[in-house]
């Protein structure tokens, strides 16, 4: 991990769920925390009980519960928000910050906003699945719930107010996509018959801004709230301020021009991203990225691609320029 902050690499994501596979115990936990109290990382947390979970799903498959929907159904929202409650404390522990990923309950975002009015360094992201799909996607049928399995899982819809409200009050800091898609012939198909086989993840990348600015038309969030959330704070958040995160002389002139009154509508048909469904097929959105800049490189030009292979580099990050 020291090594890594020093290459540029400050963040690290750690899971409390996937037991044999991604997870860590609190012992595992601490010891990289009070690592990166000392190194400056960013400790980045799947907050899910894990160890529970799997109880939970062990037992509803014994009463045949094997739809997707019931993914949601044993990823209870309780075991989300006590994660999260016991990630803050064994950063507290380590005097280490913490941000938490895809946050997707109310509970998660009430012991965040907790933390927060201790003063303590403790954030969270959300993402768009969470603010506009719910447990009704999941229980779509002829298998087309698999569409929407993810973890965090999708919850029921009153939990989206919340996540807006947390967005609003800073309880959240970031929306990002945790982007991990899988086609629906030949991978999601894995689970029919046995939800737990259902790979974990959906597309997003492509429609995070989009979405994000359909919530500034639906009055969600402010146009301002809606670059901070999405830009601005990143950027601070994972050390790349400010040569990313502002237009501002020195900084690189990575720079959207977003048409706010055209209409679009999501398709699979139509996106780029290489999966065979969308999670947001057919949504109606108002605005759309007319010409894009990445270091004063023109990569999207009037919605047409322009870039180049290569053009990419390495961007080395400092430490969390977002603490108290
Ligand atoms: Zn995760």
């Amino acid at each position: 991990m020291d090594l890594l902050v020093e290459e540029g690499v400050t963040s690290f994501k750690q899971f409390m769920a996937y037991p044999g596979v991604f997870y860590s115990d609190d012992g595992q936990i601490l010891r990289a925390m009070q690592r990166s109290a000392d190194n400056g990382g960013l400790i980045m947390m799947h907050a899910e009980n894990g160890i529970a979970i799997d109880v939970l799903v062990e037992q509803a498959l014994a009463r045949g519960e094997t739809d997707p929907r019931y993914h949601g159904e044993v990823r209870k929202a309780l075991l989300e928000a006590e994660a999260t409650h016991r990630a803050i404390k064994l950063a507290q522990v380590a005097g280490a910050p913490l941000y938490v990923v895809h946050v997707s309950a109310m509970e998660a975002v009430a012991e965040l906003a907790r933390a927060r009015d201790e003063g303590l360094n403790v954030f969270g992201e959300t993402c768009p699945q969470y603010l506009f799909l719910s447990t009704d996607n999941l229980a779509e049928p002829d298998f087309e719930g698999s569409k929407y399995v993810c973890s965090t899982p999708l919850r029921p819809k009153e939990h989206q107010a919340k996540l807006w409200q947390g967005l609003r009050t800073n309880d959240l800091q970031v929306v990002s996509t945790d982007h991990c898609p899988f086609c629906f012939v030949g991978q999601k198909e894995l689970g029919r018959g046995d939800f737990s086989k259902i790979p974990n993840g959906l597309p997003g990348v492509e429609n995070r801004m989009d979405l994000l600015h359909q919530a500034v038309v639906d009055g969600h969030i402010t146009r301002r709230r809606w670059i901070e959330i999405a830009c601005a704070t990143p950027a601070r958040m994972f050390g790349m301020y400010p040569k990313k995160g502002t237009i501002a002389p020195g900084a690189d002139a990575d720079v959207v021009i977003y048409d706010p009154h055209a209409e679009q509508i999501i398709s699979a048909e139509t996106h780029h991203m290489n999966v065979d469904y969308s999670a947001y097929e057919g949504k109606r959105l108002t605005g759309r990225v007319e010409t894009v800049l990445s270091r004063g490189e023109l990569v999207i030009t009037e919605r047409e691609y322009t870039g180049h292979a290569g053009h990419g580099t390495y961007t080395p990050r400092s430490t969390c320029q977002y603490l108290n």
